[in-house]
């Protein structure tokens, strides 16, 4: 949506085919009883990518999408009883971390310059234009990124950094956990993932005032001010290419012609079903996929005050948990849960008294498991391990229930083995391997979305558009 709305300010005639019958994809929101659920992301950062749409289309964001800022970002369990609050304000969390896990505060900030300063200089890199154009490598302040290459930490894992840098177990745990921010394995990806939390450390997170869903609703609105034309149950079987340029897209048997193409479609089932006699780019299609995950999505009976939105239970064994996540691809006995909670900022998620629990267990990525006896006996070791954590029954609380598993998420967004974030960044050349923004093949052919260059997660998705729509001539 956001490509449709940049290409229709730039005067494109846009319409976007989309195989559900409603927009957003992972990014949608459904009912249960008298409860409201986001399906999929939970924790929104850099709220401006939003933004910049409105304003691009000379539209002040406010009037059409209100987020706030949260003043805690996640509150932090661990099985031995510690307790640690993520706050929002940098000083704050310093001393939370020094109070609680005796960590001098001048060690955590070493640790966060040094992870800002990755950032500040991939960010013209990696993040904001296309990684496989040369002219990206041309400009002054990619040469300085490249210069600075020791900094980024890239020969070592993040569980490697973390330990050398921070030494206490729970500190090193809890910054291991931003590796699954894009859906990675802590003991493999690079060091250069510290740049992770720095998004949430620093530029802080939010909640939209009626809920992540919120932010598809009201894209979607600004898009149908903007022109563009929605088809939805219209699953595209082919795009449509003749003399090496895309000349329009096949729904069922209608064909839809179009000067050009912007596929969202998760990139490896983009070229395996709509471009079969094309090309293949083996080696882009063969990188190693993300973790997925199992969601219980829980009406509870009862509120639970020493929860926020954010809520982490750690496991004991995070190194145990990511060897199944990644290598048995299996689950742990011992998962780390997280709770996220949106009534605690959207009261009018659950009835009142009541709460909203999307109860999320990083899985590994669809490789044919038994989801069914799987999802049933993860809920068993998750109701055991809230109750130990919450001093509760949670299973006698659950009023509401449904459960998401890997094959779910593949079936209803067609994201390739039901990965959340596209292919995974274990490999220190993750970046460079994924698929460019355009295709080398086919002049007019262009791709956008968390299975592409930058990578997943809203924000990289919006920054996709942005890239696309860069590339993208005016008509
Ligand atoms: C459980 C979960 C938790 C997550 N948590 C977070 C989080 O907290 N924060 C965060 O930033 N990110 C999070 N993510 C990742 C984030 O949701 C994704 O990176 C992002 O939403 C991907 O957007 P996308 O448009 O690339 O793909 P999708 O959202 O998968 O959209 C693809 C769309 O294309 C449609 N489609 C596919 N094939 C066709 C076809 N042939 N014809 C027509 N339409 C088709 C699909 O129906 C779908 O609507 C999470 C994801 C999940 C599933």
């Amino acid at each position: 949506m956001a490509t449709a709305i940049r290409l229709a300010k730039k005067a494109y005639a846009v319409e976007v085919f989309e195989a559900n019958d409603y927009v957003g994809g992972k990014l949608s929101t459904f009912n249960l009883g008298n409860y409201r659920f986001d399906a999929g992301p939970s924790l929104f950062t850099m709220p401006q990518f939003v933004d910049d749409l409105f304003e691009l289309c000379g539209e002040n964001s406010e009037e059409f999408f209100e987020y706030k800022r949260k003043d805690i970002s996640c509150r932090y369990f661990w099985e031995d009883g510690k307790r640690l609050t993520a706050y929002g304000d940098t000083d704050r969390f310093l001393s939370e971390v020094e109070e609680k896990l005796r960590v001098p505060k001048s060690t955590l900030k070493r640790y966060l310059n040094k992870a800002k300063k990755k950032f500040d200089r991939t960010r013209p890199l990696f993040l904001e234009r296309s990684l496989h154009q040369w002219k990206t490598y041309l400009r002054k302040q990619t040469l300085e990124g490249i210069a600075n290459y020791f900094s980024f930490e890239i020969d070592t894992s993040l569980n490697s950094i973390n330990q050398a840098q921070l030494k206490e177990p729970h500190l090193v745990q809890f910054y291991n956990r931003f590796a699954t921010y894009n859906g990675s394995n802590p003991y493999k990806t690079p060091g250069m993932m510290t740049l992770v939390q720095h998004l949430e450390q620093y530029y802080g997170t939010y909640i939209p005032k009626k809920g992540m869903g919120d932010i598809s609703a009201s894209l979607y609105e600004l898009a149908k001010r903007m022109g563009v034309v929605f088809h939805l149950n219209s699953s595209v079987a082919e795009i449509l290419i003749e003399n090496k340029r895309a000349i329009g897209v096949r729904v069922k048997k209608e064909k839809h012609a179009a000067d050009l193409v912007v596929s969202n479609m998760d990139i490896v089932p983009t070229y395996r079903k709509l471009l079969p006699r094309q090309k293949q780019p083996i080696k882009t299609l063969s990188q190693e996929r993300s973790s997925s995950a199992v969601i219980f999505y829980w009406g509870i009976s009862k509120p639970f005050p020493q929860l926020d939105l954010h809520n982490i239970f750690f496991s004991d064994d995070y190194a145990a948990e990511f060897d199944a996540i990644f290598n048995t691809k299996t689950l742990s006995h011992d998962p780390t849960v997280y709770v996220n909670i949106t009534c605690k900022d959207v009261p009018t998620d659950a009835p009142e008294g009541k709460e909203n629990w999307f109860v999320m267990i990083n899985a590994p990525h669809n490789t044919g498991q038994d989801w069914t006896a799987m999802a049933q006996q993860l809920r068993e070791w998750v109701i055991t391990k809230l109750n130990r954590n919450l001093n509760a029954d949670i299973a006698s609380l659950i009023e509401e229930e449904w459960i998401m598993t890997p094959d779910i998420i593949e079936q209803r967004t067609q994201s390739y083995l039901g990965a959340l974030y596209g292919a995974s960044s274990n490999d220190k050349m993750a970046a460079f391997l994924r698929h460019p923004n355009f295709s080398r093949e086919i002049s007019n052919l262009y791709f956008c979305g968390g299975s592409v260059h930058p990578g997943g997660g809203i924000p990289l998705c919006l920054l996709s558009a942005k890239i696309v729509s860069d590339l993208i001539p005016a008509p």
